[in-house]
């Protein structure tokens, strides 16, 4: 057994000796404590490891060391405008066919109806992510993101994906960036980094061979990065990938975060097989999600924030996370229809009391944010933005 801590011990916080049984994570332990960067190596011999409680041990010092006993959690609504898509992904279970039972898509008196029902002064994010509709027009989006901006100044506009940008910027016949330049005219606010799946081209070409490639999408959020618009990024984990895949996929999302420092917040999505072509392969475990979120807070450490959604992961085990590296817990989400479509068993949205009781019972301090971290600060009538 090691016992390293060259850090000195921060301040209402315990000091526990760093073990591990593995001796490559003990090594690799001793680098993450003297604050080195992990390699593409690293991080496929912690993916490899079993040594759990090592790994969530170094994840969760690094988490401390960020953002002390904080928990981030925001008052968000979903809102998916449609949910017809050309690109039939194996990994979906969410998008249809144009004429397929079940399709749909909002007029935009209905998204504004969907955005408003439900909605009080609480509600501080409309998170805006659809399918990739052959014959919607730009238009459409432009009108959507500036009637809700202007039906509700407050509420900032986190929307569209890498992937819906960049079909968009095709179908308009436009660059990247004009592209994003419109919808920002329009009061897009930010961007919520889904889409990006696993980079790697041989598992792209099975679970979601229509979609831009992995190089187009880290380049769509560079450009949108550079236009100053921030954003999340995601990785879909859990299916056909292998540990040298997710490795690769943190380190290029690393990399470009050097470059720009446009990423918010990292969010990794078990993968929910029900109802989608790949439903033979068994879902995530327990295990593999807290060492997915111990992993990317280690070697994503130019990230400032590791989110357990816990739509994805379920709520207990987004809890426990908030002990394995992560400082972000989502939101209330209100009506959530993708993860759902693909068998999600969790509640649909949970009311803010929920989330704090979470947080709290895992030892931590609830902070409403709102999509830019700023802390919301509520009286019984209003609320305001800490800036
Ligand atoms: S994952 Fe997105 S792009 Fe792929 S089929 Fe589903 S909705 Fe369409």
């Amino acid at each position: 057994m090691a016992n390293d801590n060259p850090d000195a011990p921060r301040q209402g916080f315990p000091t526990h000796g760093f073990q591990a049984e593995d001796p490559q994570v003990r090594s690799i332990g001793r680098r993450v404590l003297a604050r080195e960067r992990l390699t593409l190596d690293d991080a496929i011999a912690l993916y490899r490891s079993s040594d759990i409680l090592a790994i969530g041990w170094l994840a969760n010092d690094v988490r401390e060391r960020l953002h002390g006993n904080v928990t981030y959690f925001n008052v968000n609504r979903h809102i998916n405008p449609t949910n017809v898509c050309v690109a039939a992904c194996r990994l979906c279970a969410f998008g249809r066919k144009k004429d397929a039972p079940g399709a749909y898509t909002m007029a935009l008196d209905q998204a504004f109806d969907t955005a408003a029902s439900g909605y009080s002064e609480a509600v501080t994010e409309f998170h805006i992510v659809g399918g990739l509709h052959p014959d919607l027009p730009f238009n459409y989006y432009l009108d959507l993101i500036s009637g809700l901006k202007t039906r509700f100044p407050q509420v900032h506009l986190k929307a569209l994906t890498m992937v819906e940008i960049a079909f968009l910027a095709k179908r308009g016949k436009l660059s990247i960036e004009e592209t994003l330049r419109q919808l920002k005219q329009a009061g897009l606010d930010s961007l919520p980094g889904g889409g990006a799946e696993i980079f790697n081209e041989r598992v792209r070409r099975v679970i979601c061979d229509h979609k831009i490639d992995g190089e187009q999408w880290l380049a769509t959020a560079r450009t949108a990065h550079n236009m100053g618009l921030k954003s999340n990024a995601t990785m879909l984990y859990g299916h056909i990938e292998n540990d040298e895949d997710r490795a690769d996929h943190l380190i290029r999302l690393r990399t470009l975060q050097d470059e720009t420092h446009g990423f918010q917040t990292f969010i990794p999505l078990a993968f929910h097989p029900a109802n989608t072509p790949l439903q033979h392969l068994f879902p995530t475990t327990g295990f593999m999600d807290l060492k997915q979120i111990a992993i990317s807070r280690l070697v994503l450490d130019n990230f400032p924030h590791i989110k357990a959604y816990w739509q994805m992961m379920s709520p207990k085990i987004a809890q426990i996370s908030l002990r394995f590296g992560a400082d972000d817990i989502d939101g209330t989400v209100i009506e959530e229809k993708i993860y759902h479509d693909a068998g999600a068993t969790t509640p649909q949205g949970l009311r803010r009391s929920e989330l704090e009781r979470l947080i709290r019972e895992a030892g931590r301090d609830p902070v409403e944010r709102d999509t830019m971290y700023r802390p919301v600060v509520r009286t019984e009538t209003s609320f305001t933005i800490s800036v």
